[in-house]
């Protein structure tokens, strides 16, 4: 006989960090209704360590599908008293950090699913795709994710040439001057002087 509470822990293995309290079919998608974990919580104006609940709040956000549906997990969160009396954070929301990050919707691996998606396809194909998964994420969504995604990390070149063999020789035109109107300090300049016969491609 399967242990349903061991089973859900699997297939919700990405919720570990909170207290699954049930999950159950709720026609066209499945429901999980979750806790954060009791426990004292850092206050983050003072780093003040609290177990005051001050409040409690309900987070919704979709997670990744199960048996193709979508999935709505429901997330009782607290709000936390800070003790300290001259903090000037006397209550604050705590965070489910790696699951579900601050103002977020989404849990944090279906995030990572629709992103890869957007990154691959972009917006309309993400949009047209997604449901097919048991993910309803609209073409606008999928942009958004997608504007979202840092960009790689681009080398900056350490040297900068300039050609100035099509500049005439005059006073005013100074490598000193081109060098201060045309890079920053962070770079190294290397100006080839005007002469006769060169030819140089930057
Ligand atoms: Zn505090």
């Amino acid at each position: 006989m399967i242990d349903m509470a061991e089973f859900v822990g699997v297939v919700f293995s990405g919720l570990s960090a909170l207290v699954i309290e049930d999950a159950r079919d709720a026609g066209e998608v499945i429901l999980v209704r979750a806790r954060t974990r009791s426990g004292t919580v850092a206050c983050p104006g003072c780093g003040a360590e609290t177990s005051r609940v001050h409040g409690y709040h309900e987070r919704t956000a979709a997670d990744v599908p199960v048996d193709g549906r979508r999935v709505l997990v429901k997330v009782r969160v607290r709000r936390m008293r800070c003790p300290a009396l001259n903090c000037k954070v006397q209550t604050f929301r705590e965070q489910v950090s790696g699951v579900l990050e601050r103002y977020q919707r989404r849990i944090s691996r279906l995030t990572a699913q629709v992103s890869a998606v957007a990154r691959e396809l972009a917006g309309r194909a993400s949009a047209r795709l997604l449901p097919a998964l048991g993910t309803g994420v609209s073409r606008h969504t999928a942009l958004r994710v997608l504007l979202k995604i840092p960009l790689p990390e681009v080398a900056v070149p350490r040297v900068l040439g300039i050609d100035l063999s099509g500049v005439p020789s005059r006073p005013s035109v100074t490598s000193a001057s081109v060098a201060r109107g045309a890079v920053s300090a962070r770079r190294r300049v290397v100006i080839r002087r005007p002469t006769a016969t060169s030819v140089t491609s930057a």
